[in-house]
């Protein structure tokens, strides 16, 4: 029977499908879709790794966003599969999970729905959704089975082991987006040819390059300022100076070791400075420590502009820039409010910032369609008359506007945002039934205390009352 095939149901008071899953053959991934959450038993280790890591790479969002509690007696948890769970719990109780499951739940209703083919903005979309139903930070987890010692499991989850180039440069353009600020917490080394971090150091020959060293002690021999090995002095248990046949008794007083001198086994070469290489282990290139490659390890925490995106949902952005004329990017908008806060800085004058922001109900757009993107472009033209022709104006998340206005103060600008806003609302509700979609403006100052990051994030936050 089907039903038994997918656990069994844990008695909640409000009677949630939340189903606790201990044998895993022939589950059929598909229930997780009608499911509310899902508790794993953690006595199969294999199989619970499996099963997560399963519902984590599936692109159905109500698949892969599902809550999954680990149950737990006492083994402690593999620190990658733990970061793909919302929690170990110890009994089937429902306040061991209500809590965190309600929390998740409630966010993942506030999601709008998207569509988009691209591969790419799937895999960001997901990760920027399953970040904000957590509301935790995306982290670097150590694991000596990863190709460069650290782990970002969701991400991992859509590319082979080896494929570190594309991973990073995914994480980078997250971060080139503004999604995500990023939390120091290494450095690493890695192979320059291969990306592998798991390489063998030694110290070798500068003549040969073999790493079969001998180090000894260098003498120095304070009366006659002789200088020789360690073992030119020994003789017959004693240390007899070479050079001057004295006999050297106490450190510090007669002699010093003032350094290493390193004897090549392999071709008698003796040196004090040896060369440090690397070899890595995984394509068995031997590199110089200063050609290996170095990148920092972040963790990855969602801006507000982020969590904006995880709830609109990100599209393609060569699409929203070349379909409205008189707008420019994201990224290039970030340029010009650096500059603008540059400027303010320097002249003394007053310029502000602004946002007018349109919130409809979960899914409100999608239903939309093609109505809500003609929506959009009337505001977009609306927009454009109403404001300056310095005015610079983007559109980001499919919802919101953004607007720097040179000279002009924050009172001026609000005023002008207002009156955009009421004639917007006006244009909404004549061209849409039942739209419930209310737009939201917010105004600030442009000065030298806060930076373009803070500012945005200021402007898309506690976006004020209608
Ligand atoms: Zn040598
Ligand atoms: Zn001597
Ligand atoms: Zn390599």
């Amino acid at each position: 029977m089907a039903n038994d095939q997918f656990g069994k149901k844990v008695q909640t008071q409000s009677d949630k499908e939340i189903f606790f899953i201990s044998d895993y053959t022939d589950l059929d991934i598909k229930r997780v879709v009608i499911s509310d959450a899902i508790i794993l038993d953690y006595s199969n280790r294999e199989g619970c790794a499996s099963f997560i890591r399963q519902v984590r790479s599936s692109f159905v969002e109500s698949i892969y966003l599902v809550p999954i509690f680990i149950l737990s007696i006492s083994e402690e948890i593999d620190a990658y599969i733990a970061s793909l769970t919302d929690g170990t719990i110890h009994s089937l109780q429902e306040e061991t999970f209500m809590g965190v499951y309600q929390g998740i739940d409630q966010r993942i209703k506030q999601l709008q729905t998207t569509d988009n083919n691209d591969q790419e903005i799937k895999i960001q979309n997901k990760i920027i959704r399953f970040h904000y139903t957590r509301q935790r930070r995306m982290k670097a987890i150590i694991s000596s089975s990863s190709h460069i010692g650290y782990e970002f499991p969701l991400l991992s989850l859509h590319f082979k082991n080896a494929n570190t180039e594309e991973k990073f440069g995914i994480l980078d353009k997250m971060v080139g987006k503004e999604l995500f600020r990023l939390r120091y917490e290494d450095i690493v080394h890695l192979c320059n040819n291969c990306y592998s971090g798991f390489l063998n150091y030694r110290e070798v020959c500068p003549k040969c390059q073999s790493s079969d060293l001998y180090t000894e002690n260098l003498i120095h021999h304070f009366v006659c300022a002789h200088v020789a090995p360690e073992s030119d002095y020994i003789t017959n248990d004693q240390m007899i100076c070479p050079k001057c046949n004295r006999l050297l008794r106490h450190i510090g007083v007669d002699y010093d070791k003032p350094s290493l001198i390193y004897t090549c086994n392999s071709c008698g070469h003796h040196f004090q400075d040896s060369v440090m290489q690397a070899l890595c282990m995984n394509c068995q290139t031997i590199h110089n420590v200063d050609s290996l490659l170095s990148r920092k390890i972040y963790n990855y925490e969602l801006t507000a502009l982020g969590e904006e995106a995880a709830i609109g949902g990100l599209v393609p952005s060569q699409k929203t820039e070349s379909e409205m004329p008189g707008f420019i990017g994201f990224s290039t908008f970030n340029i010009f409010l650096k500059y603008e806060i540059e400027r303010i800085k320097n002249s003394g004058k007053t310029s502000s910032a602004g946002s007018l922001s349109l919130r409809s109900p979960a899914a409100l757009n999608a239903s939309m369609g093609i109505k809500y993107t003609l929506v959009i472009n009337e505001i977009a033209e609306f927009l454009k008359n109403a404001t300056l022709a310095t005015d610079i104006l983007t559109f980001i998340n499919n919802n919101t506007f953004l607007i720097i206005s040179p000279d002009n103060d924050k009172f001026r600008l609000e005023s002008l945002l207002n009156n955009i806003r009421h004639s917007i609302q006006k244009l909404i509700d004549s061209n849409v039934d039942d739209a419930n979609i209310v737009v939201k403006i917010k105004a600030e100052n442009i000065d030298s205390s806060k930076n373009h990051n803070d500012l945005i994030n200021s402007l898309l936050t506690n976006i004020g009352a209608p």
